[in-house]
């Protein structure tokens, strides 16, 4: 990973002029390296110093923290998103089997409920994101 790109780009974040995916980029950079992350608080911290401001600056590690957060909920949705096109093809395939034939095989039955159970995980997990979400923004103040 290059950090000289990155090093350029610190103060284009910090001026919140990067683009979103320069922005993410940037975050995902300073998540895993320790070098530019030192060299943001740095500056930040001088910043602070010009601008009198004494407010406290976020720390690195509660930056880093969100960072990840945001890469599993992508992943967590990523998944669901995935069971639920199986789930959607077992289930249509094991509804037009059962239309089409008069005696459905049990295989293909089983195959239908498999499908329906996917479906719900699915569901299930995309739910349990969105009432994080909920939750979350129930409980901000
Ligand atoms: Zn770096």
């Amino acid at each position: 990973m290059s950090c000289e790109k990155y090093e350029k780009l610190i103060s284009v974040y910090l001026e919140k002029e990067l683009d979103e995916e320069e922005e993410k980029d940037m975050l995902q950079h300073l998540a895993s390296c320790e070098s530019c992350s030192q060299q943001l608080e740095a500056i930040q911290y001088m910043q602070r110093m010009l601008k009198q401001d004494d407010r406290p600056i976020e720390p690195i590690n509660k930056m880093k923290r969100k960072i990840y957060a945001r890469i599993y909920r992508d992943l967590l949705i990523m998944f669901a998103g995935f069971v639920i096109m199986i789930s959607g093809v077992a289930v249509s395939g094991g509804l037009a089997q059962m239309f089409l034939l008069d005696q459905t095989p049990s295989g293909v039955r089983m195959f239908f409920f498999m499908g329906i159970l996917l479906l719900i995980t699915g569901i299930i997990i995309l739910m349990y994101d969105i009432f994080v979400d909920i939750f979350k923004i129930i409980t901000r103040k």
